[in-house]
Protein backbone atom coordinates (compact mmCIF):
# COMPACT_ATOMS: atom_id res chain seq x y z
CA UNK A 1 0.00 0.00 0.00
CA UNK A 2 2.12 3.05 -1.43
CA UNK A 3 1.08 6.28 0.09
CA UNK A 4 2.15 9.44 0.60
CA UNK A 5 2.35 10.96 4.43
CA UNK A 6 -0.19 13.50 3.40
CA UNK A 7 -2.34 10.82 2.08
CA UNK A 8 -1.63 8.49 4.76
CA UNK A 9 -4.97 8.78 6.82
CA UNK A 10 -5.99 7.94 10.07
CA UNK A 11 -8.61 5.31 7.83
CA UNK A 12 -5.26 3.77 5.93
CA UNK A 13 -3.57 2.56 9.18
CA UNK A 14 -6.94 1.63 10.50
CA UNK A 15 -8.36 -0.28 7.81
CA UNK A 16 -5.27 -2.49 7.29
CA UNK A 17 -5.07 -3.29 10.91
CA UNK A 18 -9.25 -4.18 11.27
CA UNK A 19 -8.71 -6.84 9.02
CA UNK A 20 -5.87 -8.57 10.85
CA UNK A 21 -8.16 -8.55 14.03
CA UNK A 22 -11.09 -9.88 12.01
CA UNK A 23 -8.72 -13.14 11.42
CA UNK A 24 -7.90 -16.06 14.00
CA UNK A 25 -5.78 -15.87 16.45
CA UNK A 26 -2.24 -16.04 14.77
CA UNK A 27 0.84 -18.32 15.70
CA UNK A 28 3.72 -15.68 15.20
CA UNK A 29 3.85 -14.38 18.76
CA UNK A 30 4.76 -10.60 17.58
CA UNK A 31 1.18 -10.88 15.87
CA UNK A 32 -0.68 -12.23 18.37
CA UNK A 33 0.67 -9.28 20.72
CA UNK A 34 0.07 -6.90 18.18
CA UNK A 35 -3.56 -8.14 17.29
CA UNK A 36 -3.81 -8.10 21.29
CA UNK A 37 -3.02 -4.41 21.79
CA UNK A 38 -4.84 -3.22 18.85
CA UNK A 39 -7.99 -4.91 20.67
CA UNK A 40 -7.30 -3.08 23.72
CA UNK A 41 -6.19 0.55 22.35
CA UNK A 42 -7.68 0.54 18.84
CA UNK A 43 -5.93 2.69 16.38
CA UNK A 44 -3.21 5.37 17.70
CA UNK A 45 -3.25 7.64 14.60
CA UNK A 46 0.51 8.59 14.56
CA UNK A 47 2.66 10.30 13.53
CA UNK A 48 1.26 13.38 15.01
CA UNK A 49 2.29 16.01 12.45
CA UNK A 50 0.58 18.07 9.77
CA UNK A 51 3.09 17.54 7.02
CA UNK A 52 6.11 16.24 6.14
CA UNK A 53 8.59 18.80 7.64
CA UNK A 54 6.78 18.43 10.79
CA UNK A 55 7.41 15.05 11.05
CA UNK A 56 11.31 15.40 10.55
CA UNK A 57 11.37 18.58 12.87
CA UNK A 58 9.30 16.50 15.33
CA UNK A 59 10.92 13.32 15.10
CA UNK A 60 14.42 15.28 16.34
CA UNK A 61 12.96 17.19 18.82
CA UNK A 62 11.13 14.24 20.71
CA UNK A 63 15.02 12.62 21.17
CA UNK A 64 15.36 12.30 24.98
CA UNK A 65 12.23 14.08 26.25
CA UNK A 66 8.02 13.56 26.23
CA UNK A 67 6.18 14.21 23.32
CA UNK A 68 4.29 16.90 25.45
CA UNK A 69 7.21 18.79 25.47
CA UNK A 70 7.79 18.49 21.85
CA UNK A 71 4.33 19.51 21.17
CA UNK A 72 5.29 22.95 22.82
CA UNK A 73 8.02 22.79 21.07
CA UNK A 74 6.37 22.56 17.29
CA UNK A 75 3.46 25.38 18.56
CA UNK A 76 6.50 27.98 19.33
CA UNK A 77 7.52 27.19 15.78
CA UNK A 78 4.02 27.34 14.31
CA UNK A 79 3.68 30.64 16.08
CA UNK A 80 6.26 32.39 14.46
CA UNK A 81 5.48 30.59 10.83
CA UNK A 82 8.58 28.66 10.90
CA UNK A 83 7.50 24.78 10.21
CA UNK A 84 9.86 24.63 7.33
CA UNK A 85 13.46 23.45 7.05
CA UNK A 86 14.12 26.34 4.95
CA UNK A 87 13.26 28.65 7.50
CA UNK A 88 15.27 26.69 9.67
CA UNK A 89 17.76 26.19 7.92
CA UNK A 90 18.16 30.17 7.49
CA UNK A 91 17.62 31.54 11.07
CA UNK A 92 20.23 32.13 13.67
CA UNK A 93 21.14 29.57 16.48
CA UNK A 94 20.07 31.43 19.23
CA UNK A 95 16.30 32.30 18.12
CA UNK A 96 15.97 28.42 17.27
CA UNK A 97 17.21 27.56 20.21
CA UNK A 98 14.58 29.81 22.25
CA UNK A 99 11.76 28.33 20.06
CA UNK A 100 12.61 24.97 20.79
CA UNK A 101 13.67 25.63 24.39
CA UNK A 102 10.30 23.38 25.67
CA UNK A 103 11.59 20.08 24.22
CA UNK A 104 15.13 20.17 26.09
CA UNK A 105 18.46 20.30 25.61
CA UNK A 106 17.72 22.99 22.65
CA UNK A 107 21.69 23.90 21.94
CA UNK A 108 22.12 20.31 20.46
CA UNK A 109 18.86 20.03 19.13
CA UNK A 110 19.38 23.09 17.31
CA UNK A 111 22.75 21.97 15.98
CA UNK A 112 20.82 18.84 14.95
CA UNK A 113 17.75 20.17 13.15
CA UNK A 114 20.32 22.34 11.56
CA UNK A 115 22.35 19.67 10.17
CA UNK A 116 18.71 17.30 9.43
CA UNK A 117 17.45 21.15 8.11
CA UNK A 118 20.79 21.36 5.50
CA UNK A 119 20.48 17.42 4.20
CA UNK A 120 16.97 17.58 3.22
CA UNK A 121 17.54 20.87 1.27
CA UNK A 122 21.16 20.37 -0.09
CA UNK A 123 20.75 16.65 -0.71
CA UNK A 124 17.15 16.87 -1.93
CA UNK A 125 16.08 19.99 -2.80
CA UNK A 126 13.17 19.26 -0.07
CA UNK A 127 11.19 17.59 -3.34
CA UNK A 128 9.40 15.26 -1.43
CA UNK A 129 8.05 13.27 -4.00
CA UNK A 130 11.25 12.69 -5.26
CA UNK A 131 12.78 11.39 -2.06
CA UNK A 132 9.31 8.91 -1.61
CA UNK A 133 10.31 7.49 -5.25
CA UNK A 134 14.18 6.85 -3.50
CA UNK A 135 14.54 3.90 -2.12
CA UNK A 136 14.51 3.01 1.37
CA UNK A 137 18.17 1.38 1.83
CA UNK A 138 20.06 4.73 0.17
CA UNK A 139 17.70 7.01 2.12
CA UNK A 140 18.40 5.17 5.31
CA UNK A 141 22.41 5.26 4.54
CA UNK A 142 22.06 8.96 3.82
CA UNK A 143 20.14 9.66 7.04
CA UNK A 144 22.48 7.98 9.22
CA UNK A 145 25.25 10.34 7.72
CA UNK A 146 23.60 13.17 9.18
CA UNK A 147 24.62 14.80 12.37
CA UNK A 148 22.82 13.63 15.24
CA UNK A 149 20.77 11.36 13.42
CA UNK A 150 20.44 7.83 15.15
CA UNK A 151 18.62 4.74 14.03
CA UNK A 152 15.58 5.38 15.78
CA UNK A 153 15.18 8.82 13.97
CA UNK A 154 16.33 7.76 10.91
CA UNK A 155 13.86 4.97 11.13
CA UNK A 156 11.25 7.79 12.75
CA UNK A 157 11.47 9.53 10.11
CA UNK A 158 11.65 7.04 6.86
CA UNK A 159 8.23 5.37 8.60
CA UNK A 160 6.28 8.28 9.49
CA UNK A 161 7.08 10.71 6.99
CA UNK A 162 8.20 9.05 3.95
CA UNK A 163 5.93 5.66 4.83
CA UNK A 164 9.10 3.39 4.17
CA UNK A 165 8.48 -0.16 5.78
CA UNK A 166 10.89 -0.13 8.89
CA UNK A 167 10.28 -0.72 12.38
CA UNK A 168 10.55 1.92 15.29
CA UNK A 169 12.57 -0.09 18.04
CA UNK A 170 12.51 2.51 21.41
CA UNK A 171 13.00 2.00 24.52
CA UNK A 172 9.30 1.28 25.29
CA UNK A 173 10.29 -2.01 22.74
CA UNK A 174 13.59 -3.28 24.11
CA UNK A 175 11.49 -2.91 27.59
CA UNK A 176 8.36 -4.94 26.57
CA UNK A 177 10.41 -7.59 24.38
CA UNK A 178 12.57 -8.21 27.15
CA UNK A 179 10.42 -8.72 29.67
CA UNK A 180 8.08 -10.99 27.87
CA UNK A 181 11.51 -12.88 26.32
CA UNK A 182 11.06 -11.86 22.87
CA UNK A 183 14.64 -10.68 22.85
CA UNK A 184 17.64 -11.66 24.36
CA UNK A 185 19.07 -9.28 27.54
CA UNK A 186 20.96 -6.53 25.94
CA UNK A 187 19.76 -7.15 22.23
CA UNK A 188 20.80 -4.45 20.15
CA UNK A 189 18.65 -2.38 17.93
CA UNK A 190 19.50 -3.96 14.51
CA UNK A 191 18.72 -7.34 16.00
CA UNK A 192 15.59 -6.56 17.49
CA UNK A 193 14.41 -4.62 14.40
CA UNK A 194 15.75 -7.56 12.47
CA UNK A 195 13.46 -9.76 14.67
CA UNK A 196 10.39 -8.37 14.64
CA UNK A 197 10.61 -7.15 11.00
CA UNK A 198 11.34 -11.04 10.22
CA UNK A 199 8.28 -12.09 11.95
CA UNK A 200 5.48 -10.00 10.46
CA UNK A 201 4.05 -8.80 7.07
CA UNK A 202 6.24 -5.78 5.81
CA UNK A 203 3.67 -3.46 5.55
CA UNK A 204 4.35 0.23 6.58
CA UNK A 205 1.10 0.55 7.79
CA UNK A 206 1.30 -2.17 10.49
CA UNK A 207 4.73 -0.71 11.17
CA UNK A 208 3.15 2.05 12.27
CA UNK A 209 0.64 1.00 14.07
CA UNK A 210 2.73 -1.44 15.98
CA UNK A 211 4.92 1.04 17.03
CA UNK A 212 2.73 3.26 18.18
CA UNK A 213 0.70 0.40 20.51
CA UNK A 214 3.93 -0.56 22.01
CA UNK A 215 4.54 3.63 22.71
CA UNK A 216 1.20 3.38 24.48
CA UNK A 217 1.60 0.50 26.26
CA UNK A 218 4.85 1.48 27.70
CA UNK A 219 3.63 4.63 28.96
CA UNK A 220 0.57 2.93 30.49
CA UNK A 221 1.71 0.09 31.61
CA UNK A 222 4.93 -1.34 30.97
CA UNK A 223 6.68 1.28 32.73
CA UNK A 224 10.06 0.88 34.98
CA UNK A 225 7.56 -0.48 37.85
CA UNK A 226 4.89 -2.87 35.47
CA UNK A 227 1.35 -2.80 35.86
CA UNK A 228 1.45 -6.18 34.74
CA UNK A 229 -2.31 -6.57 36.98
CA UNK A 230 -4.20 -4.55 34.09
CA UNK A 231 -2.01 -4.73 31.69
CA UNK A 232 -4.12 -6.52 28.29
CA UNK A 233 -0.54 -8.29 27.80
CA UNK A 234 -0.94 -10.16 31.22
CA UNK A 235 -1.19 -13.55 29.90
CA UNK A 236 0.72 -16.84 28.93
CA UNK A 237 0.24 -16.58 25.46
CA UNK A 238 2.09 -13.25 25.03
CA UNK A 239 5.10 -14.47 26.79
CA UNK A 240 7.42 -16.93 25.29
CA UNK A 241 8.43 -20.18 26.97
CA UNK A 242 9.86 -20.40 30.21
CA UNK A 243 8.75 -16.32 30.30
CA UNK A 244 5.94 -15.89 33.45
CA UNK A 245 3.53 -13.05 33.44
CA UNK A 246 4.79 -10.72 36.48
S1 LIG B 1 2.21 -7.84 31.26
FE1 LIG B 1 3.66 -6.70 32.53
S2 LIG B 1 5.66 -7.04 31.55
FE2 LIG B 1 4.06 -7.50 30.06
S3 LIG B 1 3.73 -5.61 28.92
FE3 LIG B 1 2.24 -5.70 30.57
S4 LIG B 1 3.19 -4.53 32.22
FE4 LIG B 1 4.81 -5.10 30.79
Amino acid sequence: MAVSPEDFTRQTASQYTMSLVAHKQPRNIFMRIYKQLYSSFGPQYWWPGDSTEEIIIGAVLTQNTSWQNVVRAIDRLKRSNVVSLRKILAMSDNKLARLIRPAGYFRIKTKRLKSVADFWVQQWDTDWPRVRRASFARLRTQLLNVYGIGPETADSILLYAFNKPTFVVDAYTQRIGGRHGLFPPGARYADIQKNVESAIPRRPALYNEYHALLVRLGKEYCRARPRCLDCPLNHRIFFRKNQRPH
